[in-house]
């Protein structure tokens, strides 16, 4: 068969089939809200020309209105309806990591309305690297404003059930297919100011920009002084599953001391204690490596959740390549940090 009929709660279940792909971009042109695969994360897609599905993102998600989307194109051409201007370093960096992780903020065009950009001047862009999402905005002829496909606060979805968990009822469709395979967000680069600035860390290390843009790039977390956030979504915990999650930091030593020590006196008391990604392992092999880390993460903490865990324990790894962008989630998810 072609296509599917099945439904979830009224969304529908679709392939990941060219007939059933154009089925999903038909639901995008009538204005619908589709989840479909990319190399970072499910997205949860609208014509990001339509102010009113783009709104019934917000909606489904749970999302503040003040958080921005992100809009994904097939087609390099495709930038001149999305961005304004584009600067001979946007080019550049779109020809060497595109399609790919990385998401580029730049001077929004007057086709793309404000809500996409929670009423921002600028809008963040991409090409993703997965031949269903690129299959989809090809057939829907428009670029699709999508944050990632999950209720607002919750992991961010990994696979077509991780969708289905947060988003069954509230959305027109998901397209079934293989996993996510990068598991972590884009890395954010705004390219409006004087230099480039690294707002979110993501699938693009720090150090691929640096090598490409021959340059230092700082990472802009919250401005100290002002206390607002450059990027707005960065105000908000992020990335939570149930439990609470604490971050254990310090030499390793002494992390495996502490967890052992909290693993003993939960379990004195009845209660279970669920290890992310630790020398003791049960999920993650802390020697994994950050790809390995990143791919699982979030999938991780959902089954963390389905074990019903009293509390969640995760150490803190090394920040070189995608390792910054994997302790950055780690950093949002954790209800609390402790340094040992
Ligand atoms: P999500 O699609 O859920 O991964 O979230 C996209 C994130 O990209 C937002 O939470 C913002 O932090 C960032 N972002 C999107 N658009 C802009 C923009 N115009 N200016 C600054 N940050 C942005
Ligand atoms: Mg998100």
């Amino acid at each position: 068969m072609s296509h599917s009929i099945l439904r979830n709660k009224g969304t529908l279940l679709l392939g990941d089939d060219k007939v059933s792909v154009i089925r999903a971009a038909r639901i995008i042109q009538n204005g619908g809200l589709v989840a479909f695969p990319t190399e970072t994360v499910y997205g949860l897609g609208a014509a990001a020309t339509d102010a009113q599905a783009v709104k019934r993102i917000f909606k489904a998600k749970g999302r503040p209105s003040d958080n921005p989307l992100i809009v994904h194109i097939a087609d390099i051409e495709q930038l001149n309806a999305v961005v304004k201007t584009i600067s001979t370093r946007a080019f550049m960096l779109a020809e060497h990591f595109w399609p790919g992780p990385l998401s580029l903020i730049l001077p929004r065009a007057d086709k793309i309305p404000a809500v996409v950009s929670a009423g921002l001047p600028t809008v963040a862009v991409r090409m993703p690297d997965h031949q269903v999402a690129l299959d989809l905005i090809r057939a829907a002829k428009v670029p699709i404003a999508a944050p990632s496909a999950n209720r607002s606060g919750r992991p961010s979805p990994t696979s077509f059930r991780h969708v289905l968990e947060d988003l069954a009822g509230r959305i027109d469709a998901v397209i079934r297919s293989d996993t996510c395979p990068i598991g972590l967000e884009s890395t954010v680069l705004d390219l409006t100011g004087p230099r480039p600035v690294i707002l979110r860390p993501g699938g693009v290390s720090r150090e691929e920009l640096e090598a490409v843009l021959n340059c230092r790039v700082p990472i802009l977390g919250l401005n100290k002084v002002s206390g607002i956030p450059h990027s707005p979504g960065m105000k908000y915990r992020h990335y939570s599953p149930q439990a609470p999650l604490v971050l254990i930091a310090g030499p390793a030593k002494r992390r495996l001391l502490l967890i052992e020590s909290i693993v003993e006196s939960y379990r004195r008391q009845g209660l279970s204690v669920g290890l992310l990604n630790s020398a003791i392992q049960e999920y993650m092999p802390l020697k994994a490596g950050p790809e390995m880390l990143a791919a699982h993460l979030y999938d991780s903490l959902r089954q963390m959740d389905h074990r019903d865990v009293d509390l969640i324990l995760a150490e803190e790894t090394e920040i070189q390549g995608l390792g910054l962008a994997v302790m950055n989630r780690l950093r949002k998810a954790a209800t609390r940090i402790l340094k040992v």
